[in-house]
């Protein structure tokens, strides 16, 4: 092991630490203040943001973050299929949850906004643990600034809905439509996977089409099978960067019960694994993974299910970052 491997940031073993003892961090990672990660080295940081503030059905999802840490304990370090070793490719640490105002939408909005701002900042590339899928736009604000990202978007819901309750416009349902408007996110580099559910309107699939988004419902996606599904986000995401955010409730309800909006009909948790995989090799900027809504799930599954996918994530990004930085896996 040379100097900058002994410097490097790994979880501790389950062979020292038993895993269910100790805090529980992100992947059980070194927790580093927001304001310490540059000079840290961080290049990858796992950040809770516990917030369902843009809720407009069953809340929960800010209690995500912290039964994600706590089942991320099952994690270890090598990528069974991959390979991938992420913590050998990049610097990584729990930056530990942002700010938020349980009763102030706009205010946390701004606060989870700011937090961003000094992770972009830092050069970290962020892993992002929700809360509500609101919390997408606030990301997408900081990391699409001046350049609009593409996007990979796994979800029961295409969340491009324009207003609920008359002219309120920031909602869980909202995000992707106010991310084009804002500029931050490219509608012909985006990709829906897995939509489904009844609908408010006839209307409701117009608008994302006609921005040029590319939806892929739940009966596509069977018709065409993992690898022509994955083939197909990898041509609309293209060489750009990319931002890949991942409802559990695109999942089918049967492997993520715990979540705000459940559809039935929904793909597997392996195929969701398989698609991730697929992304290897892609921009990705930044991820998340969303909706865990740990009250309607106490055996505590549904944040397995979502650290399993944040941990697929992980090694891509990782990936990605040892790629810069010119150092093998
Ligand atoms: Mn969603
Ligand atoms: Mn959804």
């Amino acid at each position: 092991m040379n100097k900058a491997d002994k410097q490097r940031f790994l979880p501790v073993s389950g062979n020292v630490l038993p895993r269910f003892a100790g805090i529980p961090t992100f992947m059980r990672l070194p927790h580093v203040g927001i304001d310490e990660a540059k000079s840290a080295g961080v290049e990858i940081g796992i950040i809770g943001v516990p917030w369902d503030g843009g809720t407009t059905n069953r809340p929960g999802a800010r209690h995500g973050p912290r039964q994600m840490r706590d089942q991320s304990t099952l994690m270890r370090n090598v990528h069974h299929i991959s390979g991938l070793q992420p913590y050998r490719l990049a610097q990584c640490a729990d930056l530990g949850d942002t700010p938020v105002n349980p009763v102030d939408l706009a205010d946390s909005l701004a606060r989870i906004e700011a937090f961003f701002v000094k992770v972009h900042d830092a050069g970290v590339v962020p892993l992002s643990a929700g809360g509500d899928h609101l919390i997408t736009l606030p990301i997408l604000k900081v990391l699409g600034k001046g350049r609009p990202l593409g996007l990979v978007h796994f979800d029961a819901h295409t969340d491009t809905w324009d207003r609920y309750y008359g002219e309120y416009k920031y909602t869980h349902g909202t995000p992707f439509r106010r991310a084009i408007e804002e500029g931050v996110l490219d509608p012909k580099r985006t990709i829906q996977i897995g939509i489904r559910g009844s609908l408010y309107t006839p209307e409701d699939k117009d608008w994302g089409l006609a921005q040029g988004i590319r939806v892929i419902e739940i009966e596509e996606f069977q018709a065409l099978g993992v690898e022509k599904t994955v083939a197909e986000a990898r041509r609309v995401a293209g060489d750009g960067p990319i931002y890949v955010s991942f409802d559990v409730d695109g999942l089918d309800p049967v492997y993520a019960p715990g979540t705000g909006t459940p559809e039935i009909g929904g793909y597997t948790t392996l195929e969701a694994q398989q698609m991730i995989r697929g992304l290897r090799g892609l921009d990705i900027v930044g991820a998340d993974v969303v909706e865990v809504s740990p009250p309607f799930d106490p055996t505590g599954m549904t944040a397995l299910v979502g650290v399993t996918m944040m941990w697929e994530l992980l090694c891509l990004i990782a990936e990605r970052v040892g790629r810069q930085k010119g150092r093998a896996n």
